[in-house]
């Protein structure tokens, strides 16, 4: 059975494409696919030309200048949805960062910087856009984030990222208690290992990808495009009960505790 997913006269914003790797963008194929109206923002201009190699020919789709920290930026980020679409139906975060120096040392070595600058863009930006979106998000809206099974158990060098997903997924479970009375459904994807700029930025990131598919019980990671399905799932009426959970696309591998073969 073939399901399709109609999203045309709906409206989406997805937050951090950085290229054609990132996760947000194999969201934003789904939705564009489904014929969702996608408006983009990104952090920085060194990222508008990659981007906008990616939006070349489509049609319906803009994008903005918008870090998420800064209130200003969102603000005006949320003007131009306003502008464009009137309303929102969808709002993806897909945005994450920490120091490189937080990860390649000791956890407990973690400096209150690094602490802060983790937890405040990697988690805290969920809560600030959720805020801006609100009067904008219709009934039936909903907002996803991405997450990383390194919330629950530890994994080597993810260290203030860790704790920074777990901010994230507790956070996702306030936002969907509260906004859920108007009918907006807020989750989170916890994705598997994928190679993208963000993950380059871990180090051991290679053997952490071959050590996740080899132990995964379908043998292998899942895919960007198996992130980008299950988000419209989540997006979409598709997933209309669904809301406060983190929901796994990683190929199995986080139920496994060790594999013997
Ligand atoms: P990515 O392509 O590097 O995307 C991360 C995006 O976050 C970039 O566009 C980055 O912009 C943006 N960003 C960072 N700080 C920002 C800020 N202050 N304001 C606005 N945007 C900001 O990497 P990705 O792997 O697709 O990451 C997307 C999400 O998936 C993240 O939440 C990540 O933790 C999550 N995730 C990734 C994996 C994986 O293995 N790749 C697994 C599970 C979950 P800049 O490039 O300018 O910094």
């Amino acid at each position: 059975m073939s399901v399709t997913v109609d999203l045309s006269g709906k409206t989406a914003l997805v937050m951090g494409v950085a290229n054609a790797r990132s996760l947000g963008w194999a969201i934003a194929e789904q939705l564009l696919a489904a014929g969702c109206q996608v408006g983009f923002s990104y952090q920085g201009e060194r990222l508008k030309p990659e981007l906008d190699k990616l939006l070349v020919g489509r049609e319906g789709v803009w994008s903005q200048q918008a870090d998420a920290t800064v209130e200003e930026d969102l603000t005006s980020l949320f003007g131009r949805v306003k502008e464009e679409f009137g309303h929102l139906d969808y709002l993806v975060h897909s945005i994450a960062f920490a120091p490189r120096s937080a990860m390649e040392g000791r956890f407990v070595d973690t400096t209150p910087e690094d602490w802060n600058t983790a937890l405040t863009v990697s988690a805290y930006t969920l809560v600030s856009t959720a805020r801006h979106a609100e009067p904008l998000l219709r009934s039936g809206g909903s907002i996803i984030s991405l997450t990383y099974h390194a919330s629950q158990k530890v994994v080597p060098k993810y260290n203030v990222m860790g704790v920074a997903k777990a901010a994230l997924e507790a956070a996702t479970r306030y936002l969907a208690a509260e906004l859920g009375g108007a009918g907006i459904r807020v989750n989170t994807v916890s994705a598997g290992p994928m190679r993208t700029i963000a993950a380059r930025s871990i180090p051991g990131f290679g053997t952490m990808y071959e050590k996740a598919a080899a132990s995964a019980p379908l043998g292998r990671n899942a895919t960007p495009e198996e992130v980008g399905k299950l988000s419209l799932f989540l997006l979409s009426d598709l997933g209309s009960g669904v809301t406060g959970q983190t929901v796994y696309v990683d190929a199995g591998s986080s139920i496994m505790s060790m594999k013997l073969d």
